[in-house]
């Protein structure tokens, strides 16, 4: 099911906007394309965004220095939007959905059914930020909300690379570069610069890497007290298990962050042997079929034991 972003928001006083925690370039895009989107179109409504705080690296997306983070008490929301992201994963903005007069849930995640009352789930499109580009009037774009939504997709298919990019992908990419925003320096500042300390933590995480089933599989993990010395975050350990993934004969990229004391964060990236999602699924996670995550308890040995009962299932029945 399509919609009609402005037709679904024209009576609303009060419109609400969020994406997923940890938020990543997709959703950061997706949110602040939304909320320039609808302002410029819907100026007597009052749009605003809550999200956890992202990436200092997203902060040129105009809108970015408005978000709310800190998710206070609030009357209903005429309108809430879950982009990216069903409702279980809103964070501390679930409550704003949950209580909305109206929910839409936009999202390209694998998942049997929206949480909205108005879903538009294409689990085939590259991004939320392409979905978006879809549903927005062409003549009511301009620079700043082409340029989130850039980065959106550059993001999400990483720089138009995975197997997720279509040839209309590129058609929008095209369309949306003709804005004149300086789309080499955003995809080097946001995509490819690490900062020193994060580029040690990722060489550190490749050397301590270990592969099993016959080299197909690789995993490494980054423990809370690694993180400590290095005084990184989540948000440092980006691109850690794409580089993982990119390593010769791998079919399956683990890699994992403790967040608790038994308690570990895991991202999956897989070739077309392995369903990552399907995989994260079993665990209560999800994703994409080549990219997916899920928190999970245990030792890192147990973690890496259960995902590697579900790999090991997938990689023989392809062959
Ligand atoms: P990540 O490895 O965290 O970059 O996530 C890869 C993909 O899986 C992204 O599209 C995420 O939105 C999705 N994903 C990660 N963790 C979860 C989770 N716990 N539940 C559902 N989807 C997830
Ligand atoms: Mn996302
Ligand atoms: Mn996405």
């Amino acid at each position: 099911m399509s919609v009609n972003l402005l037709e679904e928001c024209k009576n609303a006083g009060r419109i609400g906007i969020s994406g997923h925690v940890r938020p990543d370039g997709d959703c950061v895009g997706a949110v602040l394309s939304l909320q320039m989107y609808l302002r410029k179109c819907l100026p007597a409504a009052q749009v605003e965004v809550y999200l956890e705080k992202p990436a200092d690296i997203f902060s040129e997306i105009r809108g970015f220095d408005e978000i709310h983070s800190d998710f206070p008490e609030e009357d209903p929301f005429d309108v809430f939007f879950a982009l990216d992201c069903g409702a279980e994963r809103l964070g501390g903005a679930e409550k704003y959905f949950r209580s909305a007069g109206k929910r839409i849930n936009i999202d390209h995640h694998l998942r049997e059914e929206g949480s909205g009352d108005v879903n538009h789930i294409v689990p085939q499109a590259s991004s939320t930020c392409e979905l978006l580009y879809d549903l927005m009037e062409e003549d009511k774009l301009d620079r700043d909300i082409a340029m989130a939504l850039y980065i959106g997709i550059i993001h999400d298919t990483g720089v138009f690379q995975y197997s997720c990019t279509a040839p209309a992908t590129m058609e929008k990419g095209a369309k949306l570069i003709a804005y004149g925003f300086d789309f080499p320096r955003l995809i080097q500042e946001t995509f490819y610069l690490k900062t020193y300390v994060q580029a040690q933590v990722m060489g550190r995480a490749l050397m301590e890497s270990v592969r099993f089933l016959e080299g197909r599989c690789i995993v490494s993990s980054v423990d809370s007290r690694t993180m400590e010395i290095y005084q990184v975050g989540p948000k440092d350990l980006d691109g850690i298990v794409n580089q993982l993934k990119n390593i010769k004969g791998v079919e399956c990229a683990i890699f994992m962050y403790q967040t608790g004391p038994l308690e570990y964060k895991v991202s999956l990236r897989s070739g077309e042997k392995v369903n990552a999602a399907q995989v994260a699924s079993y665990f209560g996670g999800g994703g994409h079929a080549r990219a997916a995550g899920c928190t999970m308890t245990g030792t890192f040995h147990d973690c890496v034991n259960n995902l590697s009962l579900h790999i090991e299932r997938q990689l023989t029945a392809a062959d």
